[in-house]
């Protein structure tokens, strides 16, 4: 029995881990790195496996830094069964698609600026293509239930354990058996926490002998969500109220979903002053709304309660979903009274870049922000206060209000990311993965009665 390690070792991204027994080859998630462009140049590196020999790919939940090189792996060789749950299937395969596009682009880019200068182009080539994408998803075999085991041969039984923190997101246990002796792993995949909109309460994990678990915050604690849902309130209030838009950028997959959910709350219950003209500006987001609508099982009971009374989870009045290029276009003769949600959430691409131009000049509008901004991107620019900004070759003066509402993580934090720790037991191994080394170690700082491992790529340890 072994386990090594081919991504997001002391990063949050690429994650990718093998686990061999009884002869057969088991790779958990498959996903891009992303961020800066040496890790995104990793991508085209070997995995550190052999593609055509895995038998197996689980896959914890449709993130691309989880599955993100599925479509590489495919184009590599890789002829096994893929299985997940059934909301994972389609917001991957959205996910992949998306992905695959945004190569392609990268890639033409890439070869015009080669041409342009007269060299002669090299690596131009996309790490994968929309074909490549389409064809990794006929590999997509079994989907599964949260908590009923399969069989992936004799001696391999793998269970899929809500996490909580997107739509059909897993924890995975496997059990293993070789030789006559037993050995139960658990792989975290990324951990959300109890009290979420939308979805169930991630679900007790079991009690194992060894752990493989995220770390992206386990560092920190994070904002309450109640008090950021008020902060969401005012902000729409006070900005609708003086006659201005709300521009929010907005991540398309589970953040655009959860915040659509409040927007209809606030509605309901008063809390939202004013009739508003909410835009879904992103047609990423609205496919993945309509998936989300498709997946009732992932619900948690407030939020069945509601598409039992016949509601729609995602609708609210004066909501417009906006598709087509001519209709997102039309949104920017809207001189006030509009809630603009558009991609991408960090503002590096995507129609938003059009949303910001129009707006962040204009001191009666707002921009919310309501997820994480990186180092270097425009939207990290602006919450640091920027007083111009350039948008398409244009400076454009802020003079909008600018709101940081941190408290809509994904991801569980330090206190509940310890917590989860605790209910598996006293597992003999812990292998810490997806966090950078500062928050792993503080996080290590926590953890007692269990020998802690931060592996590198492509490590191997045997079980
Ligand atoms: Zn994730």
């Amino acid at each position: 029995m072994k386990i090594s390690f081919h991504g997001a070792d002391r990063n949050v991204t690429g994650s990718c881990h093998l686990v061999e027994c009884a002869g057969k080859k088991i790779l958990i998630d498959c996903g891009l790195y992303q961020g800066g462009r040496e890790l995104t140049e990793e991508n085209a590196d070997a995995f550190g496996f052999e593609a055509s020999e895995i038998d197996y790919l689980l896959l914890t939940h449709a993130h691309l830094d989880h599955c993100g090189r599925i479509p590489l792996l495919v184009k590599r060789g890789f002829k096994g069964e893929i299985i997940t749950t059934a909301a994972t299937v389609e917001l991957a395969r959205l996910v992949m698609l998306d992905s695959a596009g945004l190569q392609e682009e990268e890639a033409r880019y890439q070869l015009r600026k080669a041409q342009r200068r007269g060299h002669k182009a090299k690596n131009t080539e996309p790490l994968y293509t929309t074909l490549d994408a389409l064809n990794s998803l006929e590999f997509i075999g079994r989907r599964v239930h949260y908590d009923e085991a399969i069989e992936l041969t004799k001696g391999v039984r793998a269970t899929f354990i809500n996490a909580g923190h997107i739509l059909g997101s897993a924890s995975i246990l496997l059990e293993l058996e070789e030789k006559g002796r037993q050995h139960r792993l658990l792989f975290s995949g990324d951990l959300g926490y109890s009290g979420r909109a939308i979805l169930r309460n991630p679900t007790s994990p079991p009690e194992v002998d060894t752990v493989v678990m995220e770390t992206t915050y386990g560092d920190r604690l994070h904002k309450q969500l109640a008090p950021s849902i008020d902060e969401l309130y005012d902000a729409i209030n006070i900005t609708i109220g003086r006659g201005g838009n709300v521009i929010i950028p907005t991540f398309a997959l589970e953040r655009a979903q959860e915040i659509l959910y409040y927007l209809r709350q606030g509605v309901e219950s008063n809390r939202l002053e004013h009739y508003t003209n909410v835009f879904l500006d992103s047609p990423m987001a609205i496919s993945a709304t309509q998936i989300f609508e498709r997946h009732p099982e992932c619900y948690n009971t407030e939020t069945l309660k509601i598409s039992h009374h016949g509601g729609d989870v995602f609708d609210l009045p004066g909501l417009h979903f906006t598709r087509e290029t001519a209709e997102s276009m039309s949104i920017n003769k809207v001189d006030g009274g509009a809630l603009i949600m558009a991609g991408s959430g960090m503002c590096t691409g995507g129609r938003v870049r059009h949303h910001l131009k129009y707006n962040l000049w204009r001191n009666k509008c707002s921009v919310v922000f309501v997820g994480y901004a990186a180092q270097g991107t425009l939207a990290r620019r602006i919450v640091d206060g920027a007083r111009q900004v350039k948008i398409f070759g244009e400076e454009i003066p802020v003079r909008a209000s600018i709101y940081t509402i941190g408290g809509f993580s994904a991801h569980a934090d330090q206190a509940e990311l310890l917590s989860w720790h605790q209910l598996t037991g006293t597992p003999q191994r812990t292998f810490l993965v997806h966090g950078e080394e500062k928050s792993m170690q503080s996080f290590a700082k926590k953890l007692k009665n269990t020998q802690i491992e931060m592996p590198v790529l492509h490590q191997v340890f045997e079980l």
